[in-house]
Parts: C-alpha cells; sequence; structure tokens
C-alpha cells in the first residue's frame, strides 16, 4: 500500500512539472490546469464528495483543512459554541493533534475489543456534548483494517446531536470502487495520495493530502486569493 517505486516518483523531477512558478499566469499553466481538474473530478467520482481542494501537502495538513472548514461552518450559522471533536481511541495521532490545532477539544471515544467504535459511549458522549458537539472523526476502514458495521449509526447519532462526521481517508484503497465516504455519511475526508496511490511522501519528498467535502463545506475549504483557479472555492467542482 506505502510503497512508492522510484519509476513512479521520477517524473515529478522533469522540469516540465518542477520548474513551473507556483504564481504563474493561469494561461502558461495550461497543461497543470487539466491535470488538476482531472484529478479533483476523479477524487469526486470515487469519494462521492462534491468539491476537493488540493492544497494540503500531507494527511495532517488535510485534517486541519478539513476541521477549520467545519468550525467555519458552524460559525456561519451562529454555532461558535460548537468546539467539541469526538475522536475513537484508535485514531492515528494527527488526528488529536489536528482537532486541538483548529482549536477544538478532544472528547476520547472507546473502542471495543474488535477494534470497532463502541457505539454507546460514542451515543452518551455525543448526547452528553449535543450543545458543543462540532465533529466526530473516525478512520473508515480503521488502521487495525476494521470496516465498522455501525458506521451508518454513528454518523446518525453524530447528525442528530448537530455535528460534522470527518472520515479520515487515509486508507482509502480499500474502499474505491466498493463505496464512497460522503454517501455514507461523511461530511469531509482528507485522502492520503502518498500512501494510497503511489505519490512520494514525507522526506522522500513532499504529500498531496487533498481534502474532500460535501457541498455545504465547499465554500470553506482551502484556496488561494491571488490564484485564480481557487478565487472561489465555492465555484469549485460542483458535481
Ligand atoms: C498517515 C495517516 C494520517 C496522517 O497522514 P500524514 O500524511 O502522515 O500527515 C492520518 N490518519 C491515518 C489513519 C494515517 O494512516
Amino acid at each position: 500500500m506505502k510503497l512508492n517505486a522510484a519509476t513512479e516518483m521520477i517524473p515529478i523531477t522533469w522540469p516540465a512539472f518542477s520548474d513551473i512558478h507556483p504564481f504563474a499566469p493561469v494561461e502558461q499553466a495550461q497543461g497543470y490546469v487539466e491535470l488538476l481538474g482531472e484529478l479533483e473530478a476523479a477524487l469526486c467520482r470515487i469519494t462521492g464528495y462534491d468539491a476537493v481542494s488540493l492544497q494540503p501537502n500531507a494527511g495532517s495538513q488535510g485534517e486541519l483543512a478539513g476541521l477549520l472548514a467545519i468550525s467555519r461552518y458552524h460559525a456561519s450559522r451562529g454555532d461558535q459554541e460548537r468546539n467539541v471533536c469526538l475522536i475513537p481511541d484508535s485514531a492515528h495521532g494527527t488526528n488529536a493533534a489536528s482537532a486541538v490545532m483548529a482549536g477544538m477539544r478532544v472528547v476520547v471515544v472507546a473502542t471495543d475489543d474488535a477494534g470497532n467504535v463502541d457505539l454507546v459511549d460514542l451515543r452518551n458522549k455525543a448526547t452528553e456534548h449535543s450543545g458543543e458537539l462540532a465533529a466526530a472523526m473516525v478512520t473508515y476502514p480503521s488502521t487495525h483494517g476494521v470496516f465498522e458495521e455501525g458506521i451508518g449509526e454513528l454518523s446518525r447519532i453524530v447528525h442528530d446531536n448537530g455535528g460534522q462526521l470527518y472520515v479520515d481517508g487515509a486508507n482509502l484503497n480499500a474502499l474505491v470502487g466498493v463505496a464512497k465516504p460522503g454517501w455514507f455519511g461523511g461530511d469531509v475526508s482528507h485522502l492520503n495520495l502518498h500512501k494510497t496511490f503511489c505519490i512520494p511522501h514525507g522526506g522522500g519528498g513532499p504529500g498531496v493530502g487533498p481534502v474532500a467535502a460535501r457541498s455545504h463545506l465547499a465554500p470553506f475549504l482551502p484556496g488561494h486569493r491571488f490564484s485564480p483557479r481557487d478565487s472561489g472555492a465555492a465555484d469549485r467542482h460542483h458535481r
């Protein structure tokens, strides 16, 4: 899953890919525009989400961007007090770190012996924090290889208590062509393309952790005000 063959990485050293200035005029970067547009469309298609930002350069950056989108969405509705993030104790360490960086308060949810999120504990904590629930973050399938059978119910509990569901998409390759996080209850996910689709990782090159979301979160995804392509994040990729 996480093997990047040298032959797959060499092309990014080609000057045509690596020498372009990030703020080159769009008319001089048409190849890039096409490449990025096709990638965004493909990622929407396999995840079931409506919009994607390719900006984050790691899964952890995608998590921060996705959680900030959730915070800003709540704030846009006058729900500033929603800052609790439910995270199972089986989660990757970056989940809790990102939630804290996004200004959220982490409440840990138990997992059972088989590695499943304990839905009774999740329901209790979601209800207890109902007025301040911002999000729950779950990895699907989990890092233990568990496809949570209760994911649909988990999503209903979180949404019924006013929260948004962040589905950590680090293990997305196990789902492609079978299920889509945007369809089984997720509102936003990051995708670790450097893990699941052989794009260089960490010390071997930048990661690629696009963040994908349903349409209500799309206006809050990262863009760049100097990039004509990104000037209206909300206009990007609705399908
Ligand atoms: C690797 C991983 C992350 C973090 O991604 P980075 O690109 O290393 O920042 C988050 N969640 C899970 C489940 C992971 O496996």
